[in-house]
């Protein structure tokens, strides 16, 4: 399984560290998942972690470094060594209006970087009324401009109107979307939106679920550390 904790715009650096620490302690030797934690990046910093718990960021220009103010460039990556980014996550596209085009830059930049990426796809509620057909003619649209091929391509499937917003698709939904979708493109597939102790077990069950992308229900570290374990043998 792959589990992963998307912080956001929360927790301190105190707080992260404190987060990561106790995460990384609660991983035994048996926990076979790959553990995944994007704090923000202010938070961002070399972590001693075990080989499984994989620290990422959340965004990063397309650029080494350069004049792009409030953002952050690949050279600051690497003084920690971090070698894993989220793209296209639903926020970015539709609050902060990233287009498909700068999402496809920003992905060949950083897969030409030998990045792991955790690439996002969803639909908006409208679209989601319209049908099956409609939602994966949308999410396509996301996977425009994308080398699926890439080796170290994550994919998660996110229903904007799931995130944050405490309603999970029906298991029947990401039974179909994600069959669909890995039938398409043969890569571990995530489900995000609304992932929670009482449903990470259900979800992660399914067959083309390969793990979950979880923002409000892994913050807190107990919560995540129970996630971790209900997850580990899936
Ligand atoms: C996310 O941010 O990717 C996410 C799925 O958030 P939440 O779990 O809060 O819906």
């Amino acid at each position: 399984m792959i589990i992963a904790s998307n912080f956001k715009t929360n927790h301190t650096r105190k707080l992260t560290k404190d987060f990561i620490t106790t995460v990384n302690k609660s991983l035994t030797t048996n926990t076979k998942s790959e553990v995944y934690i994007f704090p923000s990046s202010t938070a961002l910093d070399t972590y001693e972690t075990q080989d499984n718990l994989i620290i990422g960021t959340q965004n990063a220009y397309p650029i080494q470094s350069g004049s792009f103010t409030g953002e952050i460039g690949s050279a600051q990556l690497d003084e920690f060594d971090i070698k894993t980014i989220l793209i296209g996550h639903s926020e970015r596209r539709h609050i902060l209006k990233e287009s498909q085009e700068s999402i496809v830059n920003k992905y060949k930049f950083y897969m030409n970087l030998g990045f792991t990426i955790i690439y996002c796809i969803g639909e908006p509620l409208k679209i989601k009324e319209q049908g099956i057909n409609k939602i994966l003619e949308y999410l396509y649209v996301q996977l425009e401009g994308i080398d699926t091929s890439y080796e170290n391509l994550i994919l998660a499937y996110e229903p904007v109107w799931a995130i944050g917003t405490g309603v999970t698709a029906t298991i029947e939904d990401i039974n179909n979307i994600h069959d669909v979708i890995k039938e398409k493109i043969d890569k571990p597939l995530l489900y995000g939106g609304s992932v929670k102790l009482s449903n990470v077990e259900e979800i992660c069950s399914l067959k083309n679920v390969d793990g979950a992308l979880i923002g409000t229900a892994s913050w807190n570290k107990d919560d995540f550390i129970k996630i971790i374990e209900i997850t580990k043998e899936l």
